[in-house]
């Protein structure tokens, strides 16, 4: 097991707030002293010319090396050094002096009757985090983690019930990505293919981990993703989802650019205090307005409002009437998840009938509402499922029906 590499994985950037009554007991991994050498995966393109000075490449040359040595990394996918043939031989053995490319280990890969692909990967300091790959018919979408864990709480997701959390290094975000193209086979250059003609065309941050609790990383990593010259995946292709941290939602739509999701799932700040008790510290009016300020909001690139349906608790008429005012004015769809139950869970999925009567209110007003049908439920990979299931803290049944106020 290797130490983590502190350049790379620094400090927690968590805002204020952390700590008090929004994440009562998860505790952050402890930053390890690096022993090991540096990842290039995830270094950004300011970053990798920076690197490849300091380990003593002319000056001059620097660009073609960091052209050449982008396209072997993302444009081919390559896993060893030895391999960027177009690089003399000395200075490839001096490249794998100085940095590691190796992929995180896979402890998993499950794949379910539906075609989804789950894996659970091993990273830096033995901790574990899962990627999710859906097929569909005209695009394939990776579901990407943004941290261990998650220090958010939300009573319904199974995620939030684990207690260990570290951000994810801008690396560890691009290495998921790296190891579904591997899986897939779909190297080399893929992203000089039509998207609708790759298999992994499309990511969500919608895995463990709130992405807006680790936004630097998250930018760095979606900036590689997005680098027509590599994995080639557009802004317009990527969706962020966030749970509200409002005041890193600008920042998001000016640093990253992709679209945007917004985990409402309530339409009163008193039910969704429980439910995302990050609403304590930002409510309902707040995140609203952050969506309306939403940096190139129009029809074509609408914010996506995910609604959890959670019989008798946010699955009523009024709730479905509410939610249109709420966000009336706003370029929007409504994303429906019927709730994915995982054990010990303290909530059931809402009838059908209940999901389509809202859902029609929803459309009625004027908006998309997609139920999402939800995918590799057998090997629980559906939305909210995500949890390691050998990361050893983790609350007991007790405690979450305490924190959703069912105790
Ligand atoms: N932390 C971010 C992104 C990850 S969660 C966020 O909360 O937005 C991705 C989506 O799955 C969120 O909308 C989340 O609320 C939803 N989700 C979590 N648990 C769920 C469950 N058990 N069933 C259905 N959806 C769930
Ligand atoms: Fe974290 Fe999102 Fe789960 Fe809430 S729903 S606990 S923010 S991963």
């Amino acid at each position: 097991m290797t130490d983590l590499d502190a350049a790379q994985t620094g400090d927690l950037p968590l805002p204020e707030g952390r700590g008090d009554a929004v994440t009562p007991e998860a505790k952050t991994l402890p930053r390890m002293k690096s022993t090991g050498k540096p990842r290039i995966v995830g270094l950004t393109r300011d970053e990798l010319p920076a690197a490849l000075i300091a380990m003593g490449c002319p000056d001059r040359q620097v660009k073609m090396r960091v052209g050449q040595i982008w396209q072997w990394l993302y444009a081919r996918g390559v896993t060893e050094f030895d391999q960027m043939t177009n690089l003399s031989k000395a200075f490839r053995t001096e490249l794998a002096e100085h940095f590691r490319l190796d992929r995180p280990e896979i402890v998993t890969r499950q794949v379910s009757a539906d075609g989804t692909r789950k894996y659970l990967l091993r990273i830096d300091g033995g901790h574990e985090v899962e990627a999710v790959y859906i097929p569909e018919e005209n695009r394939g979408t990776l579901c990407v983690s943004s941290q261990v864990g998650c220090t958010l709480n939300c009573t319904f997701c199974h995620t939030g019930t684990q207690t260990l959390v570290r951000n994810l290094t801008a690396g560890e975000i691009v290495d998921q990505i790296l190891v579904c193209r591997d899986d897939l086979d779909e190297w080399p250059n893929a992203g000089g293919r039509p998207p609708e003609k790759r298999l992994l065309s499309n990511i969500v941050l919608m895995g463990m981990g709130e992405p807006l609790y680790n936004t630097g990383n998250v930018r760095d990593a979606m900036k590689i993703a997005m680098d027509g010259e590599g994995i080639a995946i557009s802004r317009r292709r990527i969706t962020l989802s966030t749970s509200g941290v409002v005041p890193e939602i600008e920042r998001a739509g000016n640093e990253i650019g992709t679209l945007l999701a917004i985990s409402l799932h309530a339409t009163t700040d008193e039910v969704r205090n429980t439910l995302v008790p990050i609403n304590k510290k930002w409510n309902i009016a707040r995140l609203i307005q952050a969506c309306r300020d939403y940096p190139r909001l129009s029809n074509s690139e609408r914010i996506t409002f995910e609604y959890v349906m959670l019989k008798d608790v946010n699955d009523s008429d009024a709730d479905a009437r509410r939610l249109v005012q709420l966000i009336a004015g706003i370029p929007a769809k409504i994303n429906l998840i019927p709730f994915n139950p995982w054990p010990g869970a303290p909530y059931e999925r809402s009838d059908w009938a209940r999901i389509e009567a809202f859902a029609d209110i929803v459309n009625r007003a004027g908006y998309a509402s997609p139920v999402r049908t939800p995918r590799g439920q057998d090997i629980m990979a559906a939305c909210g499922q995500l949890k390691s299931a050998t990361e050893r803290a983790r609350k007991t049944r007790a405690q979450i029906a305490v924190e959703a106020g069912l105790a």
